[in-house]
């Protein structure tokens, strides 16, 4: 694997410009979504006291309009951000130089040297991210080795995306400082490797309360007729980057089918086992990019599901 140079630049060192006081100056670091919509960028302005909040551009502020017009319905999320860990040579981080590590089976979830690769970062990443107050709920080691996932959630509206898209920017700069890179490519390896996905997890007031199944079934027939739509919003590049990932194998349904099913991860859309025997919960939309928008993603959920509209362009409200 190649060196990064800022792997080699020593941390002891920057550790004593840290500690010089700054007396009542704050560094107040502005980060945005840039044009490409999934790229961050930030930087940094001294201020005299610390914001209280930001406003970012994007697909936020369309998003935001919806959200309000359904909060009545209390819609929560719950997005499983996965990634890979890739040198800054682009290679998966702990794979051999020239090859590939042994087939999947024993990395999901893995524990050791030979199975878990990387694992300093994800915990860094998980506790920068509860001392930052993003809601993150959990993390495992993915099937594909050096691949990861995060979950934040449950996310109450417009809070889905802001609290996914800072958990990204921790998890670049947490990157940056062990000299490696997050990849949100939902194929980075073609062939018989998993791919990266974002599976977004959704349910109203009245999905949670008893007997919520049937709300949760009329979503999903929604869903079915709105496939095309949907496939649209997963990814930045309208359905192109989830055309590699959406195969119909790895745990993946076809991106040109739409299909639902209690317990299956084959499907577009899968009803929690638990969420079937309860009759309550949530459901989970499989067909989100590791790259998507998440306000563009809630935003969709929210449009189809609970605005109830149809066809391919979304309404103007
Ligand atoms: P999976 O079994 O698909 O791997 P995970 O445990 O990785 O599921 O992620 C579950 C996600 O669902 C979490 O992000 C969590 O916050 C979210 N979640 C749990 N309950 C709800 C709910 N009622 N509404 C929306 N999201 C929920
Ligand atoms: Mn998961
Ligand atoms: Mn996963
Ligand atoms: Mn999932």
């Amino acid at each position: 694997m190649a060196t990064s140079s800022s792997a080699s630049l020593s941390k002891v060192i920057k550790q004593q410009y840290m500690e010089l006081s700054q007396g009542d100056k704050v560094q107040a670091m502005y980060i945005w979504v840039d044009g490409t919509g999934e790229g961050l960028r930030c930087k940094t302005r001294t201020l005299d006291f610390e914001p209280k909040s930001v406003e970012e551009t994007n697909l936020r502020v369309r998003c935001n309009k919806v959200m309000k017009m359904v909060e009545d319905q209390v819609p929560w999320f719950g997005m499983e951000q996965e990634y890979t860990i890739l040198g800054t040579d682009g290679h998966p981080f702990g794979w051999p130089s020239n090859g590939f590590p042994g087939p999947q089976g024993p990395y999901y979830c893995g524990v050791g040297a030979d199975k878990a690769y990387g694992r300093d970062i994800v915990e860094a990443h998980y506790r920068a991210c509860l001392y930052a107050g993003v809601q993150i709920c959990g993390t495992n080691a993915e099937v594909m080795p050096a691949q990861w996932e995060f979950q934040v959630g449950p996310c109450e509206g417009i809070d889905m995306g802001d609290h996914l898209w800072v958990a990204r920017f921790i998890l670049h700069h947490v990157c940056e400082d062990f000299g490696v890179i997050a990849s949100f490519d939902p194929k980075p390896i073609p062939g018989n490797w998993n791919g990266a996905g974002c599976h977004t997890n959704f349910s109203t007031k009245e999905m949670r309360e008893d007997g919520g199944l049937k709300a949760i079934e009329d979503s999903i027939e929604k869903l079915g007729r709105r496939h095309r739509y949907h496939i649209r919003a997963y990814d930045p590049k309208g359905g192109l980057d989830n055309a590699r990932r959406l195969t119909g194998h790895h745990e993946t349904s076809n991106i040109n089918e739409f299909s639902a099913g209690v317990a299956n991860r084959g499907a577009s859309i899968r009803i929690p086992r638990n969420v079937g025997q309860e009759k309550k919960g949530y459901f989970e939309d499989r067909r989100p990019s590791a790259n998507c928008d998440p306000y563009g993603v809630t935003e969709a959920l929210i449009r189809t599901c609970l605005l109830g509209e149809e066809g391919d362009e979304p309404a103007d409200y």
